[in-house]
């Protein structure tokens, strides 16, 4: 599908016939807000459908595609590789009136939702019963679980609880003609038949429409418990959690800030650390209250031969938000350095993590730009960020050249473009670098399985 499609006057009615009254969305004040996403990118939404049930969909989808009108699918939009950007024009399908939690199964330990629920309302509405949903995107607050799902979201906990993909059990799926189908099962394995579940959850809105999604659940940790480490170097900050690994101990959690992104943090608010660190590691652990507590204490023996330069330690929820709050606020913080931003979540083999921070930050360096390094260390996901002003074009095409270095490093030390944002419009280039063409042939090849006509998201990914 090339080149953006407008809607004619009956498919306009039709769509006004399908979705009555605010459930569709026609002139530009109203659409312009669904043509972008949290990567700033734009396109144009020719209209956009906020439907109720799934039968709305498929009816939307089986006229879509004999019409070969573009649809793109946006739950809550804070992806930021243009996942949702309606590149081509067309219908985008909002899933913000499918958001109710379908079930929660004690017995099961699962639980069946739609689309547009935010993560961070299971996770509460879950543990309220005991129970776990830990993929915890720094978005969790904000984002969605389909949303979740079609990225593959990973976070803060992933280092010892994966990512989203490890608990989809299934989905319910509107294919692009308009046919249904299940995957999966309500059990915690499955070993029958080509694993379809694992193949939609990452697949950014361009093989089905998510109308359910079954997802594990975990017994609830009892308690945690947490340690702000800061050290007077960064690779040292590196050694130092890699030696708490060492040790033998897997923390729910394991993040790294670099200076930078310290400084930044300590202009928009008192930070609990004191001085100029270098870098700072924010470890969590989790269990029964003495376990949790207990494997919190082995690490701070792990990391005191490193010789950081301050350790605070917090076991109660009250005080382990006071250590955890600032890395909340890096996204906020970033922007006093500078309007736009280039994002980027490559991933490394946790043995280059050290060397690719090193180089990122000469490509900062060299390019005249500030660099924030900051991520899930545990996992050797590093976000980039390098901040600068659009409006300056020597500093835009800086920026440009930036993340091509960034993503060129990434790929000759062995690691992946993005370990949980995304491909999108953002790096559709740069996928065909990390596989082989043969490999994207492969994907265009299921793409077409799915979406003969190719309506379903089209110009993303593959
Ligand atoms: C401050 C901030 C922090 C962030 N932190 C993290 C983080 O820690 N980890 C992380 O992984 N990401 C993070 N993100 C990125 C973002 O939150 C994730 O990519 C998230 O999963 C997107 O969810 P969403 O509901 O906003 O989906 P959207 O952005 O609306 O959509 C994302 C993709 O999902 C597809 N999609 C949505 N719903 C469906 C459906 N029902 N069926 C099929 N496809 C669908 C869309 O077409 C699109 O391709 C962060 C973003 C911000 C702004």
């Amino acid at each position: 599908m090339q080149g953006p499609v407008s809607l004619t006057a009956r498919q306009l009615s039709f769509l006004e016939n399908l979705f009555p009254g605010d459930a569709l969305l026609t002139t530009p004040e109203e659409t312009l807000i669904f043509a972008t996403d949290a990567s700033r990118r734009r396109g144009r939404a020719d209209a956009v459908a906020r439907p109720e049930t799934a039968d709305q969909v498929k009816e939307l989808f089986a006229f879509a595609s004999a019409e070969k009108i573009p649809l793109t699918i946006r739950s809550r939009a804070t992806n930021v590789a243009g996942c949702c950007v309606p590149d081509r024009g067309g219908v985008v399908v909002a899933t913000s009136r499918l958001d109710t939690i379908l079930e929660i199964s004690e017995a099961d330990s699962l639980a069946v939702c739609q689309p547009g629920v935010v993560t961070g309302d299971l996770q509460a509405a879950v543990a309220a019963r005991r129970l776990f949903y830990p993929p915890d995107a720094a978005s969790a607050a904000f984002s969605s679980i389909g949303g979740n799902a079609a990225t593959n979201a990973g976070g803060l906990r992933a280092v010892k609880y994966g990512v989203t993909r490890n608990y989809v059990l299934g989905f319910s799926c509107v294919l692009p003609d308009g046919s249904h189908i299940v995957t999966g099962a309500r059990t915690h394995k499955n070993a029958a038949g080509l694993d379809l579940t694992s193949l939609l959850v990452g697949s950014e809105g361009t093989l089905a429409f998510f109308t359910e999604i079954i997802l594990k659940l975990l017994p609830l940790p009892e308690a945690t418990a947490s340690l702000l480490v800061c050290f007077d170097s960064l690779d040292t900050a590196i050694k130092a959690a890699y030696a708490v690994l060492g040790r033998g101990l897997l923390p729910a959690a394991m993040e790294i800030m670099a200076e930078e992104v310290l400084a930044a943090l300590a202009a928009v608010a008192p930070a609990p650390w004191s001085g100029a660190p270098k870098a700072a590691l924010l470890l969590q652990f989790d269990g029964l209250k003495a376990t949790a507590a207990a494997e919190a204490a082995a690490a701070q023996q792990a990391i005191e031969p490193f010789r950081p330069a301050s350790i605070l330690a917090a076991l109660t929820p009250a005080d382990e938000d006071k250590l955890w709050a600032p890395r909340r606020l890096v996204n906020q913080a970033s922007f006093a350095l500078g309007p736009d931003k280039i994002s980027d979540d490559v991933t490394l083999p946790r043995g280059k993590v050290a060397e690719a921070m090193a180089r990122f930050r000469r490509i900062a360096s060299d390019l005249h730009l500030r660099v924030l390094l900051f991520g899930h260390l545990g996992d050797g996901n590093i976000h980039v960020n390098y901040m600068f002003d659009a409006a300056d074009p020597a500093q835009a095409a800086n920026a440009a050249l930036a993340r091509d270095a960034t993503l060129a490093a990434t790929l000759e030390l062995s690691g992946s473009i993005t370990g949980e944002h995304g491909v999108g419009l953002a790096k559709v280039f740069w996928l065909e670098k990390q596989y082989g063409r043969r490999e994207i042939e492969l994907m265009r090849a299921l793409k077409r399985c799915f979406d003969p006509a190719g309506i379903l998201n089209p110009g993303k990914g593959y």
